[in-house]
């Protein structure tokens, strides 16, 4: 079950559109895996239209440009949703045999279906690449707005303790884990920043696959994994 979603704050922000798209995309793919936020959203959408039809006849009786003022209008309400981008149709990248239109990806045999706004990630995404402690990682290509992460955790599989300078959002894709924190569960939205300290680790027998963007490198602050800290920013980023 879904307990933690985005905030309040961060949903209206979402449906005003001033998200950085990176983060959007977070939000966006949440919500389509949970329909509390997506509910939320519908109705945020509907009062930020009213609003802008009352402010646009608003400004109509001081200007009477109507033409123009509802051009303003439409666009800003038809450019709301941010998931109603063209499916991409570049071909095929070799690692998880996606194409056009494709909604999955694999790693190691097993299949796992992704939330409706990361299909057209899917072909923008690398190969899958082994850390430490049973992770792995693909690289999703987000163009000018940086680099995405899917990251499977395998049964007992855990990223070293760490904190983080920037930002981290994580959506859980499939399955579940903990991190000494909190337990997450399949469409949990996490936000961490510098303030906390968390060891992520896949709970049960069949691992956990994450999507995560951060803005800077994490700092592992633990053991050993503190060795890792010169390199961390060659993954989890
Ligand atoms: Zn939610």
């Amino acid at each position: 079950m879904i307990k933690f979603h985005p905030s309040a704050r961060q949903l209206s922000d979402f449906v005003e559109g001033t998200l950085t798209p990176a983060i959007s995309l977070m939000v966006s793919a949440h919500c389509d895996m949970c329909e509390k936020c997506q509910r939320f959203v519908e109705i945020e959408t509907e009062s930020l239209a009213a609003q802008m039809v009352s402010s646009a006849s608003a400004k109509l009786d001081d200007s009477g440009d109507m033409a123009f003022q509802f051009g303003d209008m439409l666009a800003q309400i038809t450019a709301l949703p941010s998931d109603k981008q063209p499916e991409s149709v570049v071909t095929a990248s070799v690692s998880h045999h996606s194409k056009p239109g494709a909604s999955t990806i694999e790693l190691d045999g097993r299949t796992f279906t992704l939330p409706r706004t990361l299909h057209r990630y899917i072909d923008k995404t690398g190969n899958w690449s082994s850390l430490v402690g049973k992770l792995w990682q693909a690289p999703v290509d987000l163009g000018n707005q940086g680099v995405a992460n899917f990251i499977f955790m395998g049964s007992g599989g855990s990223v070293p303790e760490h904190t983080h300078r920037g930002t981290e959002y994580t959506l859980v894709i499939d399955g579940e884990f903990s991190d000494g924190l909190s337990r997450y569960d399949t469409g949990d939205f996490i936000f961490m920043n510098g303030e906390k300290t968390h060891t992520p680790k896949a709970e049960g027998k069949e691992g956990c696959l994450v999507f995560s963007i951060v803005d800077q490198p994490l700092h592992f602050t633990s053991g050993l994994a503190r060795l890792l800290n010169p390199f961390s920013h060659l993954f989890f980023r």
